[in-house]
Order: structure tokens, then sequence, then C-alpha cells
């Protein structure tokens, strides 16, 4: 999935090659430390993919198409549908491939359409995409015109998904890394004089133990004047508070601080952002996070209190979340 060789010639033909050594070591520095045991098995799925390909894509709608139902097969349709099946769960998207539809347990097109007419336009943008999931927000930002979009996920599995859906279709000016936004080549960012015009992170902030030193990593990749996205959970009320789960919140064991409106500006000030302001505030329902045949598990209607779904099954305010935008 990540070869060396194949890294070197993507990147060093795209707008990202003034950090593209930066890039390469850094992923071959994860790479030995955490290679995901299932790669061998990803590869065997990716390679067993029917060998049809396509230059009919539209990134411009609610989902992502990629090929017609005419251009493929039956044969080929259930060998797909079998195939990207075995790269359970999707929790992002929803996607089309051929005529399959692989419905994702998130409507991810919905926070799409909440920020989309309310960012700095993407056309002929550089954009990092910091816990890109399978990079359904990829294809969007592509299809807002995005110049080159680098996503950076630690979940090795959803970087299968993205290769997956994209080996169909011709190079696309994208790629996603399997690099935590600690583990980005500040160094050589820093040395090249390369930053990127817009960075996004949604659904990453509530992971992090110091969400500060988040905000600063995003900030060191972000061009002066450039625009971040962020999109986190959100605790109700007017005042600096957050709220810190004792084990878990919506079942999530990684959720270390959900904060108040006023306390995410508070901290987006803190790191040095500017023109702080929100875009969109937002309660998850249950048509837009649940269960599917693409995703099997528990989801949303089993985290809420059956009783009271205005709270966690912990007795936590169910998810809410925001996203707020600002510059560097
Ligand atoms: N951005 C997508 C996905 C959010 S899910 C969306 O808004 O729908 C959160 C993602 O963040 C997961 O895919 C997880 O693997 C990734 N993640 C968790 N910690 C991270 C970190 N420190 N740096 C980058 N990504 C991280």
């Amino acid at each position: 999935m990540f070869s060396s060789e194949t890294l070197k010639s993507h990147l060093s033909d795209s707008p990202l090659s003034p950090i593209a050594d930066g890039l390469i070591s850094a992923t071959n520095t994860v790479l030995n430390q955490r290679r995901h045991g299932d790669t061998e098995k990803w590869l065997d799925i990716l390679h067993a993919l029917p060998g049809i390909f396509t230059d009919r894509f539209d990134f411009l709608q609610d989902t992502i198409l990629i090929g017609k139902l005419e251009h493929a097969t039956e044969e080929q349709r259930i060998l797909l549908k079998q195939q990207l099946l075995k790269l359970h769960p999707w929790r992002k998207g929803p996607f089309n491939l051929f005529g399959i539809d692989v419905d994702s347990e998130w409507r991810s097109d919905l926070k799409w359409a909440r920020l989309q007419d309310k960012i700095s336009p993407l056309d002929g943008k550089l954009i990092l995409d910091v816990g890109c999931g399978n990079g359904y927000y990829i294809f969007r930002m592509l299809g807002a015109g995005a110049k080159y979009v680098l996503g950076v996920d630690p979940t090795q599995l959803f970087i299968a998904q993205f290769n997956a859906i994209q080996r169909f279709s011709t190079d696309l000016p994208a790629m996603i890394l399997p690099l935590r936004s600690e583990e980005l080549p500040f160094g050589s960012i820093e040395k090249s004089n390369f930053q990127f015009d817009t960075v996004f992170s949604m659904g990453v902030l509530y992971h992090r133990k110091k969400p500060l030193e988040h905000l600063a990593e995003l900030k060191k990749c972000l061009k002066l004047g450039g625009e971040l996205i962020i999109e986190t959970l959100l605790l109700d009320g007017d005042d600096d508070n957050e709220l810190v789960p004792e084990k878990t919140y919506a079942k999530m064991p990684n959720v270390w601080s959900v904060p108040t409106e006023s306390k995410l500006k508070g901290i987006l000030e803190q790191a040095g952002f500017k023109n702080i302001s929100t875009i969109d505030v937002s309660t998850t329902n249950v048509w837009e996070q649940r269960k599917t045949e693409w995703m099997t598990f528990e989801s949303l209607s089993h985290y809420l209190d059956p009783k009271d779904s205005a709270k966690t099954i912990e007795g936590y305010p169910a998810p809410k979340r925001i996203i707020v935008r600002c510059e560097n």
C-alpha cells in the first residue's frame, strides 16, 4: 500500500514535491513502528478487485460517483461488492462504484452541506485534511476544485478503502498517508517554506489529551492568512466549560474533552488563530449515523439512552457537533 517507490514518484510529481522527502521519511518511520498486521490481507483484497477502469467520475454530488453501472459486467460488480465488503467497517461515505451503493455508517455528505458554502473557496488550493478517514471529504474537496489534497490518518484500514476507491480512475491529485498530525514532518515543512492554503481537522480534536498541541501542529502547516476548519463535539452552555468524560463518551473510550463554544474559541485564540467564527452547530441524529450493511457494528442508536435520546448511555448530553472557521 505504501511502497517508497510509488510514494516517491507520486509526490515528486505533485505540488508537495518540496516536502516529499520529509513525508516519505515520516511514513517509513511510522510503518516501521506500526505497520498493521492485516496489511497483506488488504493488499490481497485490493489486488483481487476487478480490472475495470473509468474516466467517468463525479465528486460534486452527495454520493461520490465512480463509473456507471454499464461500465462493468454483472460478474465484475459481484466481485467488486464482495471485495469492498471485506474492507468493513465503512464509516464514511456514501460512495457509488459502478452502480454499487456503499452506504456507510455516516452520511458524511450532511456535514459537507453544512460547511461548503461557508468556507473560503477551495478552487486551486493546496489542502491538508487531518484525520481524513477513508477520504470521503478529499473527493468533495477535489470536486470543489482543489489543486491537491493531502490526507493523513493513522487508521490504515481507511487508507486501504481510499486506495480501493481511487484505483478505478485516473491518478488523482490526492494521497493519504498513515500519519497522526503529531507525526507530520514539521522540520521539513518549515525548511521548505511550503505550507497549505486550507487545513481541515474534523472529528479529531476531542481524541487529543492536549488539544492545544493539536492546534499548534495544524498552525505550523498553514500559510499565514490561510484557513483552518475545525469540527468537534460540543457541550451546550455560554460559559468556558468542558465535559471530561469519566470513562467513555457515547461508548467511545478515547474522548478526552468536549468543550463549550466559548471554551473552543478560547483555545483557538490561545493557539494564535484569528477571525474565529462558528459555521454550524448540529445535533447528530440516527439518520446521519447508523448501522448499515457496510457497517454492521453498533452505531449512534446504541450509544444513546434508550429512554431519553437527549442523553448518551453514560448520562452525558447526546452528541452535538460544532464547525468553526478561523485564520492563521
Ligand atoms: N474527518 C472525518 C473522519 C473523522 S473520524 C470526518 O469528519 O468524518 C476521526 C479520524 O481521526 C479517524 O479516522 C482516526 O483514525 C483519526 N485520528 C485519530 N487521532 C488522530 C491524530 N492524532 N491525527 C490524525 N488523525 C487522527
